[in-house]
């Protein structure tokens, strides 16, 4: 029986690093993994994953899986998994329960506010199995919140999305976090 896997963890916590040696052990067993991500996340340029240490793979689009054979794939790979909308994960249900393809979702928990992302939620909901992907703070603690930073300061209002801006994020304990606080 084929189970949806949802790995979540806070910015920087090597999801995509991950996600791309997930793919790469199946290829070295001869076996073929199919990576996917949401089409709203565009920062990687087309059908690219990459992952902060530089790993990086091809990909497809959520939005293709009509058009694609998934039983041809020995497991699906879903990247930013945080974007995709409650249909999307229905669709990744019924690929798991239908067609007996593993897919293995990694994305982040909640927004730079605390507020849970769509997909995650429903992942959430869904999954056969919850894994977390851990990283930690600067304090030591572990880091479970993304802050959104602009001029070196926490923000903490505008949209749950924002492609193409210069804002960056950090992850933090939910204490500081909440205090905003960067470092010592
Ligand atoms: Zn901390």
């Amino acid at each position: 029986m084929a189970k949806l896997y949802f790995r979540y963890g806070a910015m920087g916590s090597s999801k995509t690093a991950n996600a791309i040696m997930v793919r790469y052990n199946y290829y070295e067993r001869g076996q073929n993994a199919l990576m996917l991500k949401p089409r709203l996340e565009t920062r990687d340029g087309e059908k690219t994953v990459r992952s902060r240490v530089g790993l990086e793979a091809p990909c497809r689009y959520v939005e293709e899986l009509d058009s694609i054979d998934v039983t041809q794939y020995d497991c699906l790979i879903v990247d930013e998994a945080q974007f995709l909308t409650r249909d999307q994960v229905q669709k990744l249900v019924d690929i798991v329960d239908n067609q007996n393809v593993p897919v293995v979702a990694y994305g982040l928990r909640a927004d730079f506010q605390g507020n849970l992302f769509e997909g995650s939620k429903w992942l959430m909901a869904w999954a056969d199995t919850i894994e977390e992907v851990k990283t930690v703070c600067w304090c030591g603690r572990k880091a479970t919140c993304n802050a959104r930073i602009a001029n070196g300061k926490v923000i903490k209002t505008g949209e749950q999305i924002m492609l193409g801006g210069n804002e960056s994020y950090v992850a933090l304990c939910r204490r500081h976090w909440a205090e905003g606080k960067l470092g010592e």
